[in-house]
């Protein structure tokens, strides 16, 4: 299966590095090295800061509706694309291949929405309180964005801040993952294939440190956007501040999942228990914390282990395969060090708990009970396929767990009573919350977090809205 070597697109040329520095990109499958991916240093940079600058003028100047259809050729050549754009994502990030093609035709059908969102960004005129004066509030694009995308969902991730970039009117320079660089190429390809003018989307990859201290305090860049850990987001939303940039923050989170007393339990393990190993738990709003009521614990552990051990790992290209990789061998130390912790404090395993094999990144479906409140693992996102189910007395207990932790992206609840479920929404701290459901994270939706999970949304028209200035012109009739 062909897989291609990465470069920068920088002013709709796709460009080495100045110095000829590359990275490697491996397949967590195998451990084996795939391609080479170019290495960005200043001069790289300040190339797309320019060409940026120059996109920007244009784009800024493009009607709506040539941004819009624009945009949807672009999703069309992804659509067209998608098979072929699965098998790259695969490769290099591990995930089996359906997921692989969702994500790609996914990423489609954002840019589609995020194209008609930019056919309604209105200003307002407000009645004047003396006469003579027309008062225009006026809704502009903030400028250039710097993008930092991560490498769970790499096409995703990256479409969701490149469309509503676009959508604004704003020009992008996107860092896309070094670990899984093609599939952010292939998305830019698509665009610069249905026409997109020069500078107004930018690629490189590099040193993420270095690059985003870099652009971040550019005063060409207007906007900072970042899907990533809580620790990275904190210190990005610092860098921003003393450069008074604009901010959307995607961060981390530790989902609880409440099953109350009167839940459907089958419902409840087949969307949240499959939600679980979905991109072997890479997935910033994966359910981790399954809090159940006493009543059901222990035949919701036992489903859920039995759905875990029935799953079949192994390389996301072979048929069949449900589960693939970890995507780096740091998830992977990270699910021993975890998991390691939870046992020597009392864990007990139901499912999985060790390494799968030698080569690639595999780590088996897992599900501990008896994991006390002070382990790791329920105080750090495992970002890995591991699940923790604890018992509960009361909802308010439930709901106390549930907002233990500093972080707030996503939630998920079972009930069958619609009292309940107006307290859960009312009182349980997340951006999402999903009664009785899978995650449904439709482009119209808002995405994002409360508390330490970030500010601002990836989706919804809060994401066009996060990229525009807003101003105040009136003009008195003399
Ligand atoms: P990490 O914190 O080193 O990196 C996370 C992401 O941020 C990566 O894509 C990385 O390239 C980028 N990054 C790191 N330092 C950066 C910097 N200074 N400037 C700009 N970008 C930077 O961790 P990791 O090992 O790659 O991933 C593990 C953790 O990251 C997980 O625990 C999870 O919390 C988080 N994560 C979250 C998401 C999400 O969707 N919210 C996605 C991927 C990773």
């Amino acid at each position: 299966m062909s897989y291609s070597d990465t470069r920068f697109f920088i002013a709709n040329q796709w460009q080495d590095a100045a110095d000829g520095r590359t990275l490697a990109v491996v397949n967590p499958a195998t451990g084996v090295q795939i391609g080479r991916v170019s290495h960005a240093g200043m001069a790289d940079l300040d190339r797309a800061l320019l060409a940026s600058r120059q996109g920007f003028d244009t784009w800024r100047n493009t009607p709506a509706a040539e941004r819009a259809r624009l945009m949807r050729h672009a999703a069309t050549l992804l659509r067209e694309r998608a098979p072929d754009i699965a098998a790259i994502i695969t490769q290099e990030q591990g995930k089996p291949l359906p997921e692989a093609r969702n994500e790609a035709a996914m990423a489609a059908e954002m840019i589609e929405w995020f194209a008609d969102e930019a056919l309604r960004i209105y200003g307002r005129i407000v009645p004047s309180r003396v006469p003579g004066a027309r008062q225009l509030v006026l809704k502009d694009p903030v400028g250039p964005v710097a993008a930092f995308t991560p490498w769970n969902f790499p096409i995703n991730q990256a479409t969701r801040k490149v469309a509503a970039s676009l959508a604004a009117g704003c020009s992008i320079i996107l860092k896309a993952a070094e670990e899984t660089p093609a599939a952010a190429a292939a998305l830019v390809r698509a665009f610069a294939d249905a026409g997109l003018p020069p500078g107004v989307i930018g690629l490189v990859y590099g040193d993420p440190a270095e690059i985003s201290a870099y652009l971040i305090a550019h005063p060409a860049i207007r906007l900072v956007s970042f899907t990533g850990s809580t620790p990275v987001g904190k210190q990005l939303a610092a860098l921003a501040g003393q450069h008074m940039k604009r901010v959307t923050m995607e961060l981390g989170g530790h989902a609880p999942v409440i099953v109350a007393d009167d839940a459907d339990i089958e419902l409840a393990i087949s969307s949240a228990g499959g939600a679980k190993f979905r991109n072997a738990g890479q997935v910033c709003i994966s359910p981790t914390r399954f809090l159940v009521h006493e009543s059901l614990c222990a035949d919701f552990a036992a489903a859920l282990a039995a759905h875990a051990r029935k799953l079949k790992v192994g390389d996301g290209l072979a048929a069949g395969t449900q589960m693939g990789p970890l995507a780096n061998p740091r998830r992977l130390a990270a699910m021993g060090e975890l998991t390691d912790d939870a046992i020597r404090r009392g864990a007990t395993v139901e499912a999985g708990g060790e390494r799968l094999g030698q080569a690639g990144n595999f780590w088996a479906p897992t599900v501990l009970t008896g994991v006390p409140l002070d382990a790791k693992l329920l105080n750090y996102e495992p970002f890995g396929p591991i699940a923790v189910v604890r018992g509960f007395t009361t909802l308010d207990e439930a709901i106390a767990e549930a907002n233990r932790l500093p972080y707030g992206l996503a939630g998920y609840a079972f009930t069958r009573s619609l009292k309940n479920a107006h307290t859960l929404s009312q009182r349980v701290e997340v951006g999402m919350l999903w009664i009785n459901q899978p995650a449904a994270a439709w482009p119209e939706l808002p995405f994002g977090g409360v508390k330490d999970s970030g500010y601002g949304s990836d989706g919804g028209p809060e994401a066009v809205e996060a990229h525009l200035n807003t101003r105040v012109v009136s003009v008195m009739n003399v």
